[in-house]
């Protein structure tokens, strides 16, 4: 909040425009922020982060501008089937275009994903595998490494949703070989609305921009334009370059605390808060894989999540409840939806005893 007040009382003008000191000063801000995203992933060039709304915004630009060029009908797209629908609907409305059929490799009870039916579904007409790098469901951490080196030894590239995952563990791009990898801002104590789309410099280079406008190109006439070099190319229009400048400095921030550190502490909280958990009469967690990240899926017999939410909400605790943007998978867990309590570094063992507290008064209640 400090970085928004500062930018927007002392370099507040827009960027790549002008000469003019404001102008200068927010360019150097915002391609700064760009490659201090490009070290917190450990990208090989800043030319390969691009600024987005979002998460969500960044799969969607995959899916038009990577399907526009490399797919044609009948080709498939692979995903998992504990994706957030931001990693479905994305792929359904430019299947819809093209002819593109989407397939889904199922997860066992536990909620991991099962590598070698994902396998058996490859064919020769997978064009990208999309999968998520930590279930918001179930909190699973899928075996990224090891699907993006089954892909690509099937010649697959392969985006990584990493949404729930750069917040809580170490993601290095070059390490995993991903091709494209996204994520939010705000879900990294950032501000709203900004994202980032990682993509291999080879692949945003042979994929056509996503939007045109101002900024993303080189010349115009009326007859023909082309295209500014990368990122630009995929950042027409006023780039959020205030959110990206406060997007760097939460990033900074959990730098400085240790991504590692912040990895161990989330851990501890999730085993304690499981054993805690699992005492509560009629609790069911929902996700027992085993490697997960700190969040908890449960449900108690007899008591709709959404009376337990409410009724938490009561006594000052805030979980998520309903279908988690994740409706497939609701359906495929038969249920219709969850409770489910996320641990961030910020949490204490206090605060969840203070949660098993809460849900045990609601137990006796009903
Ligand atoms: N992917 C996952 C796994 C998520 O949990 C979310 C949001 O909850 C998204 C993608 C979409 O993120 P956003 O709404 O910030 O675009």
């Amino acid at each position: 909040m400090d970085k928004i007040t500062e930018m927007y009382t002392t370099v507040n003008a827009n960027v790549h425009r002008g000469v003019h000191f404001l102008s200068q000063a927010a360019t150097e801000e915002h391609e700064a922020s760009r490659r201090t995203v490009q070290q917190f992933i450990n990208a090989a060039s800043a030319d390969e982060i691009v600024f987005t709304r979002g998460a969500t915004e960044s799969i969607n630009m995959v899916a038009s501008s990577f399907c526009s060029r490399f797919c044609t009908e009948g080709d498939e797209i692979l995903i998992t089937a504990m994706e957030h629908h931001s990693n479905i609907v994305p792929w359904q409305l430019q299947g819809e275009k093209q002819g593109l059929k989407l397939r889904v490799a199922p997860i066992n009870e536990e909620g991991e994903l099962l590598l070698d039916e994902l396998e058996k579904l490859i064919s020769t007409r997978t064009k990208l595998i999309a999968v998520t790098h930590i279930s918001n469901v179930l909190g699973t951490i899928n075996p990224i490494k090891e699907i993006i080196q089954l892909a690509h030894r099937h010649d697959i590239p392969v985006l990584i949703d990493a949404a729930q995952s750069v917040q809580h563990t170490k993601v290095d791009v070059q390490a995993l070989d991903c091709d494209f990898l996204v994520f939010s801002s705000h879900k990294i104590y950032g501000p709203t609305g900004v994202g980032v789309l990682y993509g291999k410099e080879r692949w945003l280079n042979a994929i056509p921009p996503y939007q045109g406008g101002g900024e993303m190109i080189e010349t115009v006439t009326f007859e023909k334009t082309t295209f500014n070099k990368l990122p630009y190319k995929f950042e027409a229009g006023t780039p959020d370059y205030i959110g990206t400048a406060a997007l760097a400095t939460a990033l900074d921030y959990v730098s400085a605390l240790g991504i590692e550190e912040i990895a161990h502490y989330e851990h501890e909280l999730l085993t304690y808060a499981t054993e805690k958990l699992l005492q509560v009469p009629g609790l069911r967690i929902i996700g027992t894989a085993g490697n997960k990240s700190s969040v908890i899926s449960f449900l108690v017999d007899g008591i709709h999540p959404y009376d337990m939410g409410t009724l938490l909400d009561r006594m000052g605790i805030a979980v998520r409840t309903g279908h988690h943007c994740a409706e497939p998978l609701m359906r495929q867990l038969g249920v219709d939806g969850t409770v489910r309590a996320s641990f961030a570094f910020y949490n204490t063992k206090e605060e969840v005893d203070l949660l098993v507290k809460g849900i045990l008064r609601i137990v006796k209640m009903f």
